[in-house]
């Protein structure tokens, strides 16, 4: 038998941390258990599908006979109910016992539930699995009106599938501005008046105060904490992730108080063996020096092949130690115009921002000094100098207008000692 290696979740972060192993180390015996009924498919694409725009093949992106071929055994519709890191042993729910000598956590999140009347209703979505698009897809199609709630990048993906799928909706939000923590009014509004063009009213200073249902329980209107009822036949809410890791409690592995995977920058929990990539973990990022979070899938890939490179140096194998250093992208294909946001555009202790056109705006965000992340809307072309800048650390305080010229020239930044 081979080294052990087990690894809970088949979304992105565990699925290229299987791939990274088997290449690794051929003779390893690798394990991927999953409560979802289906393979590895792009996450990111299922919103195309729920709009009525994209069949269901391209989404998949591995198939079982994929893991058959590396020797990878995957468990669908398995659930990982406890851990014991003394033994290095995990339980499922059907009590079966599975041994290992490593151990990856990449568990992703569930979206949160309003806490309020009627939450649980039928007709009202939460967006996550490709089981929640297809319900989604088969409900906007036939509905008339819709609410949704959630002013993020979720959020945006529901508002635009009620665009697609001609249900005129209302999008509450509780702020002035939808993603209020990323964008300016002059930003924002760019993306308002998109929303509106699709027949999507965004709707300010509002909320949720209860949800109306029929005789048969299923939504029939939103009442906003103002007393304004909107009529809603369908209702997608994207408020955040609760993180899946209940089944960790008691396991000695470190959480945060909202339940996420305390990690270092090589994704190692404070537990020998165990391991965690993806949306699941608070690690240790080396471009803001200091703890963070992030929901993206390029960053969740990195991070789960990052944490498998470990996993099998750890066990012995020749490998170099992998290090997470990645500025993430996280892009909106919705409209007319392009939209990108990278690295960490909601935190930093400054800002410079510019409305270049009715339809192109850029903010870019900075912390002590250096570029951690921000938001181009219409012109993405200065995303690869602004991650460039953020990945290496560049000090830019005494050039941040530079950073807003239409093209940026990344070498003005370049310290004049390094150009020797
Ligand atoms: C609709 C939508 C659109 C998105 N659009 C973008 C985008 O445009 N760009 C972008 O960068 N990101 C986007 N994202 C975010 C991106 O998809 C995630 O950041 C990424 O998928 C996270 O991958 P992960 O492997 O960490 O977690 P997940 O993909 O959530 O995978 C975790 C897996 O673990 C399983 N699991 C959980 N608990 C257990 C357990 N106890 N036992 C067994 N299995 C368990 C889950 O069922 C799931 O299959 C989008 C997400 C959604 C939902």
């Amino acid at each position: 038998m081979g080294t052990s290696h087990v690894i809970i979740g088949d979304g992105i972060a565990g699925s290229s941390a299987a791939e990274t192993i088997r290449e690794a180390d051929p003779a390893a015996d690798i394990t991927v258990l999953t409560e979802e009924g289906e393979a590895l498919y792009n996450r990111i694409l299922i919103k195309e599908f729920a709009k009525g725009k994209m069949p269901e093949g391209p989404i998949s992106i591995h198939q079982p006979d994929w893991y058959r071929e590396r020797d990878i055994e995957l468990r669908l519709n398995t659930m990982v109910t406890r851990v014991d890191t003394d033994e290095q042993v995990i339980h499922t729910h059907e009590e079966e016992a599975i041994e290992y000598d490593t151990l990856l956590v990449a568990t992703g999140g569930t979206p949160a539930q309003l806490p309020v009347e009627n939450s649980d209703a039928d007709g009202i979505h939460h967006f996550w699995t490709f089981e929640d698009a297809r319900a989604i897809e088969e409900h906007a199609d036939n509905a008339d009106t819709g609410v949704i709630v959630g002013a993020g990048l979720l959020g945006i993906d529901l508002a635009a599938i009620c665009g697609a799928q001609d249900v005129s909706a209302h999008y509450l939000m509780r702020g002035n501005t939808w993603w209020r923590y990323a964008l300016s009014e002059d930003g924002a509004e760019i993306m308002h008046n998109a929303m509106r063009e699709q027949d999507v009213t965004p709707v300010f200073e509002s909320g949720v105060d209860r949800f109306e249902v029929d005789a048969d329980g299923h939504v029939t209107g939103v009442v906003d904490p103002n007393g304004e009822r909107y009529d809603a036949d369908f209702v997608g809410v994207a408020i955040g992730l609760d993180f899946n890791t209940e089944f960790l409690r008691g396991s000695g592995i470190e959480l945060t108080d909202n339940g996420a995977i305390v990690t270092d920058e090589q994704m190692r929990t404070n537990v020998e063996n165990v391991y965690a990539a993806g949306d699941v973990t608070y690690f240790y990022d080396t471009i803001l020096g200091e703890q963070a979070q992030n929901g993206a899938w390029g960053s969740a890939k990195e991070q789960g092949s990052i944490a498998a490179t470990n996993m099998v140096r750890d066990t012995g194998e020749d490998v170099e130690e992998a290090t997470f250093h990645w500025v993430s992208s996280y892009s909106i294909t919705h409209f007319d115009f392009p939209f990108l946001s990278f690295g960490h555009p909601t935190i930093g202790d400054d800002f410079v921002e510019r409305k270049y056109s009715e339809t192109e705006w850029r903010r870019v965000v900075l912390k002590d000094g250096q570029v951690i992340g921000g938001v181009l809307i219409g012109d993405l072309a200065p995303q690869t100098s602004l991650k460039r800048l953020a990945r290496e650390g560049v000090d830019v305080s005494d050039r941040t207008d530079a950073l807003l010229e239409q093209t940026i020239d990344v070498e003005k930044f370049t310290p004049p000692e390094a150009e020797q």
